[in-house]
């Protein structure tokens, strides 16, 4: 190919050489328009997804090129995964220039929560992350809420200047970006979305209409969220969709939840309590004695204690325990990936158990 061919969906670069190589397209695509490269054609018609390599050296480098650039950054996480979900690094890179914060998929939370203190709650995190951000939005992508609201900030903030759009894998960085076109132009559904973090490949520029540009960049694999230890089917089950319902268990000290086979906490010791659980509708959460909990996981993972699935056990790293002392009035336990529990009142002591690699910590309540 003489002249270079961009594919609509993830703005690699299309090549006919290579079947196995990013940027695939059959020739016969190439007569389409728009055309879009085979990974995202097959994403978008069957829902099925290839794998993609971007290197954490690639989107240290991309971080870099952003940094040199001048330009308003736009940083999204997903709410429902606010750490696991963050780029740790992005600060370092950004320097001098705004940066506007949006926690997306605020449709999850519980309808009774207020935005105005998780926004709060976002401002403080994001300080203590070491970021300053001009500004804090919630939106749900999906639906759209919120999203007028940072269109008109991100079109003042930029002051005629280029935007970045960053943000990890699976925080619904495309999802955004598709309802930035469809509400600028009246054309939607243009960049791929999927269930399957990744999905994002190289800089895709949006041309806005002073000659500016929005970027939207390629997500970073997040390795420590528990989506890249499931299969397919199993990160649905494990991915909410809708509001999400709290479900609250009054705990008495020795007694286990497991969530699934994913994930499991022991309440060691601290009194009757109650604890509330931010996950999917979909995961199941069986209750049981601490002294059963070890013989339960043994016998009934893939079954009674699913996802994951039968078959998938044996590629599940083994469960790790992380021992903690709750010390705030109100705490969450945080599963990365999989939601929180918050337990009220200090003085428990409890151990939270994810797969090895999958990141568990404590934060002050979010809700
Ligand atoms: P990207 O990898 O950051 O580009 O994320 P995608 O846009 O592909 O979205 C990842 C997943 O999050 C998909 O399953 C989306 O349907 C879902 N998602 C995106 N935005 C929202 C939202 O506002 N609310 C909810 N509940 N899910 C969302």
């Amino acid at each position: 190919m003489s002249e270079q061919v961009i594919c609509i969906g993830c703005g690699v670069t299309i090549q006919t050489e290579d079947e196995t190589k990013v940027g695939y397209a059959p020739p016969s695509a190439l007569e389409r328009d728009p055309i879009i490269c085979q990974r995202c054609f097959r994403l978008k018609h069957y829902n099925e997804v290839q794998d993609v390599s971007l290197t954490d050296d690639d989107f240290l480098n991309i971080l870099h090129g952003i940094g040199q650039a001048d330009g308003l950054v736009v940083k999204i996480v997903d709410i429902f995964d606010f750490n696991g979900s963050w780029l740790p690094g992005l600060h370092r890179f950004v320097g001098k220039k705004d940066v506007l914060l949006v926690g997306n998929k605020v449709d999850l939370l519980p309808k009774s929560v207020k935005h105005e203190k998780v926004t709060r709650w976002m401002r403080q995190t994001a300080r203590e992350l070491g970021l300053q951000p001009r500004d804090v939005f919630l939106v749900s992508a999906n639906k759209g809420d919120g999203m007028k609201e940072v269109m008109v900030a991100i079109d003042e903030y930029r002051n005629g200047k280029d935007v970045y759009v960053v943000g990890c894998t699976n925080v619904g960085k495309s999802t955004f970006i598709n309802r930035i076109i469809k509400e600028a132009t009246g054309k939607g559904n243009i960049i791929t979305t999927s269930y399957f973090p990744g999905t994002t490949l190289d800089m895709i520029e949006i041309p806005l209409d002073d000659g500016s540009a929005l970027y939207d960049t390629p997500g970073i694999i997040n390795h420590h969220q528990m989506a890249h230890f499931v299969d397919k089917k199993d990160l649905k089950v494990i991915t909410p969709k809708k509001e999400i319902k709290p479900k609250v268990y009054q705990l008495n000290e020795q007694q286990t939840l497991f969530f699934g086979g994913l994930a499991r906490l022991d309440y060691v010791s601290g009194g009757r309590r109650p604890f509330v659980c931010y996950m999917s509708n979909e995961l199941f959460i069986h209750r049981t004695k601490r002294e059963h909990a070890d013989e339960l996981y043994e016998r009934h993972l893939g079954e009674l204690l699913q996802p994951p699935r039968k078959s998938y056990c044996e590629q599940l790293p083994p469960l790790v325990a992380h021992h903690f002392t709750l010390k705030e009035p109100k705490t969450d336990i945080v599963f990365s990936g999989l939601g929180w529990v918050t337990c009220h009142e200090p003085g428990a002591q409890v151990i939270a158990y994810a797969p090895k690699g999958v990141g568990v910590m404590l934060r002050k309540s979010l809700i």
